[in-house]
């Protein structure tokens, strides 16, 4: 199997770089946020505080009443709490806020970890998350770390949010990718961060495309040296 982390900060372009790489290479593509997305979402409707003081309360919970599965479907992802399709819900501003809250706890990350390394198991993927080339799969056959300046991620996620139907502003979600970066990169377990092996990718000033076939490349080097 070819393993492909990919990691990078909130609006970098990951997911749909990683998405359309796969989509060419007959990949599995792997978003890990909707994961913590999941947690976070079911923890909210479960009445579970988000905090570190009821870590204990949400490791239980997770362990014993979520069910979390992911399909493929037309080479995207869905994302399942307890058989519910949930992968519309968990794309607001305040799940992004909750799963930023619940990915800083140890027991979730842990609760999370095999389910992740089991697909990459099990299959070529390209993995998109925080950790992938740090925690994950620190044997990942490539290593991606994919970033931008933050005024140009954070335009980028408000042209997503709007086009959901959403009326944040600019501010707010640059606002959000600050308070974000901030969380991701300063928190005490698994903090995002470039692994040493990684190659970086800084795409402020590359389009799409250039990205895309430069990834795609860089992958298909390294599958044809694995056989
Ligand atoms: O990538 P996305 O924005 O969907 O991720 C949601 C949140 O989940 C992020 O803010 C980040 O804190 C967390 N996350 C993480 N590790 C991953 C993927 C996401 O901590 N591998």
């Amino acid at each position: 199997m070819v393993n492909v982390a990919m990691d990078g900060p909130v609006g970098a372009g990951k997911s749909s770089v990683a998405r359309e790489c796969a989509r060419r290479l007959g990949f599995i593509y792997v978003d890990t946020g909707a994961l913590y997305r999941s947690c976070a979402l079911f923890c909210i409707n479960k009445g579970v505080e988000i905090s570190a003081d009821s870590e204990a309360a949400i490791a239980e919970v997770l362990e014993k009443e979520l069910t979390l599965t992911i399909d493929l479907i037309d080479g995207e992802q869905h994302v399942y709490v307890n058989g519910e399709d949930v992968s519309d819900k968990i794309r607001t501003l305040e799940i992004s806020k909750a799963a930023s809250a619940i990915s800083a706890l140890p027991a979730v990350r842990k609760y999370l970890l095999d389910t992740q390394r089991s697909i990459a198991a099990n299959n070529n993927v390209i993995m998109d998350g925080r950790d992938i080339g740090t925690v994950i799969l620190p044997n990942a056959d490539l290593k991606i770390f994919i970033t931008a300046k933050p005024e140009i991620r954070a335009k980028r996620r408000f042209d997503e949010l709007v086009a959901k139907g959403s009326n944040v502003t600019l501010g707010e979600v640059l606002v959000e990718v600050n308070r974000r970066d901030y969380n991701d990169t300063h928190r005490k377990e698994a903090p995002l961060k470039q692994a040493e092996d990684a190659i970086l990718i800084d795409t402020s000033d590359i389009d799409f495309e250039e990205t895309v076939s430069g990834i795609t490349d860089l992958i298909m080097a390294k599958y044809e040296t694995l056989g």
